[in-house]
């Protein structure tokens, strides 16, 4: 089983749970008012997704490529959480390399998948 590794206090709000702005006292937008960042990757997926929401809908030139960067880098990022599940079930070694080839390989499509 994976367990979610400690997220560390906030830089942005130094662990208050709030930033000032011009408009006064603010809920924290990196840590949204907790003062401390989640582990286990949470952190990086809020980021994600709010990368996601400033580009989706603006009509902006640059949305497709934002949009695809966040698609692949969300692939890539599943596909690291596949080989560390892997990692942990361990049969035997020859079966591991071929499927952590295989997840590695879905993500940077360096061979035509067998079968
Ligand atoms: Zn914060």
């Amino acid at each position: 089983m994976i367990s979610e590794a400690k997220g560390g206090s906030c830089l942005t709000c130094y662990g208050t749970g709030e930033v000032v702005t011009e408009s006064g006292a603010e809920s924290c937008p990196d840590c949204y008012g907790t003062g401390r960042l989640p582990g286990g990757g949470t952190a990086t997926e809020w980021r994600i997704r709010d990368v996601e929401r400033a580009h989706r809908g603006t009509g902006r030139e640059s949305e497709a490529e934002v949009l695809w960067l966040v698609h692949e880098l969300r692939r890539s990022r599943e596909a690291l959480l596949r080989i560390v599940a892997l990692c942990e079930d361990v049969g035997s070694a020859e079966q591991l390399a071929l499927e952590v080839k295989h997840a590695a390989n879905e993500v940077l499509g360096l061979y035509e998948p067998e079968g």
